[in-house]
């Protein structure tokens, strides 16, 4: 089998070969949960589902590390400057950081599983590594690559040669481009110079450590140190939005390999951005949706996954209502063939001799496992199961699938969807406009104490998957979800 990525770090496409044979080592920048995920997470998220799904399609176990960053990103992260966004949104919602995490934690994974993504091996939380991250810092305070400063440690990037060599951005480099404005740079011997460790008394969430009594973590640290405490030194794939490049997956790398010697990750993938209306999500612009902002549109978990994911992750996508639309068009066409083919009556394709059903689905399996080999070539896969698709659908109209060569196509398609996870779609797909609807009747009748129309909407909802759970005066959705 032959796999090829883009790696980011040679700038090649490249032989996939994991360091062992059959398991797999994939670290993923998880999200800050200082607010729900947008829709830029949510593609990012999905591809490196998509990724996973595909490795596990083709015969490898994949062991999957996502972090949890619930401290230690700052709102200016491009320039190591403003305040902790977690610390920053407690502050806004006169509540405590520690609750704020905990909401948003508890809500990603609920994303998560609306949107189908497997669960990953392990999620550790920066704020349950202080330890590890304290050891890190003082083995590279022991390897001079580190120095402290009024109780604060930073990154010695002059001391790091191979600093640059993922993001391009050399010391040469950010020297010319003088890029690194820096609030706290009056304390660094370089601008560019990151944080390992924070003196700061004000902070809320704060550690005593051998440099400064109250302090926290820098965030890049937080990636290199549970990456390597639950994948190893060296492992195979690290992942994360391009965004993340530099400076954080730059800064990780130097930390890592400061440490160890050693080459520490051997695949680098990055998803491009997700545009909207061609421009940069932004709240200014009132171009910013998170998933429950199109849900509440009326769209499903299912049509949202399906869009965001067959576009290739090397290419710009534009989300657009119209795009998600057509995207839907198609998805639907592959939802309504799979209830074809359920019920399915015809007589055997044997008897026409221009359709060899064995034939035109080992044709399909080739082009899509070379197009998905080939750096995830989502659109050269969904391409060959269109035709196929279409191909197919003209026999099952003149009459010439039988029950037997439908069970032939659908066992094939429950394979492919080891890796769309979009096909055999249980439970969240239900939860549309219509649904809302119906949970909004249901409230409407507990209030009035109509406690038989509420019990006869809650029953017809269980049909569909949904369970409601009623706390107090509030009603929970909690979807039944199978993968
Ligand atoms: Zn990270």
């Amino acid at each position: 089998m032959v796999i090829r990525f883009y790696n980011t770090y040679t700038k090649k496409k490249e032989l996939f070969k994991p360091i062992n044979k059959n398991e797999v080592t994939l670290y993923t920048c998880g999200p800050t949960v200082y607010k729900p995920i947008h829709l830029g997470n949510a593609r990012t998220f999905l591809i490196e589902d998509l990724l996973r799904r595909h490795l596990e399609f083709s015969g490898f176990k994949v062991k999957q590390v996502m972090n949890i960053t619930d401290v230690g990103h700052l709102t200016r992260d491009d320039i190591e400057a403003g305040e902790d966004k977690i610390q920053a949104e407690a502050r806004r919602k006169k509540v405590t950081p520690k609750q704020i995490a905990e909401v948003n934690e508890k809500d990603f994974y609920a994303q998560m599983k609306q949107l189908n993504v497997l669960k990953a091996y392990k999620y550790p939380r920066a704020t349950d590594h202080i330890k590890e991250m304290q050891d890190w810092i003082k083995k590279l305070l022991k390897n001079k690559l580190a120095y402290e400063v009024n109780g604060s440690v930073y990154f010695d990037i002059s001391r790091f040669k191979n600093y640059g060599k993922l993001s391009g951005n050399t010391i040469a480099n950010l020297k010319a481009g003088k890029s690194g404005r820096n609030l706290r740079s009056e304390d660094k011997k370089h601008f560019y110079d990151f944080a390992l460790w924070v003196n700061d008394s004000e902070h809320l969430m704060n550690w005593k450590s051998p440099w400064c009594a109250k302090g926290y973590p820098g965030w890049h640290l937080e990636c290199t140190v549970m990456a390597t405490k639950y994948l190893g030194k060296q492992f195979d794939i690290h992942m994360g939005g391009e965004d993340n490049i530099f400076p954080h997956h730059e800064a990780e790398i130097a930390q890592a390999e400061g440490v160890t010697g050693k080459r520490w990750v051997n695949y680098w993938i990055h998803p491009r951005h997700l545009m909207v209306d061609k421009k940069k999500m932004s709240k200014r612009d009132g171009n910013f949706y998170t998933p429950e902002d199109i849900y509440s549109r009326g769209f499903t978990p299912r049509q949202l996954r399906f869009f965001l994911i067959s576009t290739h992750y090397r290419t710009k996508l534009n989300f657009t209502f119209e795009a998600l639309e057509a995207s839907n068009k198609s998805l639907q066409k592959l939802i309504t063939f799979i209830d074809d083919l359920q019920n399915a009556s015809g007589r055997s394709a044997k008897d026409r001799k221009n359709l060899d059903i064995d034939g035109a689905l080992s044709a399909l399996r080739v082009k899509f496992i070379v197009s998905m080999n080939g750096d995830l070539n989502i659109s050269g896969a969904l391409g060959a199961l269109f035709t196929f698709v279409t191909r197919i659908n003209k026999h099952m109209r003149s009459g010439y699938i039988s029950p037997a060569d439908a069970k032939k196509i659908l066992i094939q398609l429950k394979k492919f969807d080891k890796v769309l996870g979009v096909l055999f779609w249980k439970g969240t797909d239900k939860l549309s406009l219509e649904i809302k609807q119906l949970i909004k009747q249901r409230e409407d009748a507990r209030k009035k104490d109509d406690w038989a129309t509420s019990d006869k909407i809650r029953d017809e909802l269980r049909g569909m998957g949904i369970e409601l759970q009623d706390v107090g005066a509030k009603t929970k959705v909690v979807v039944k979800f199978n993968v």
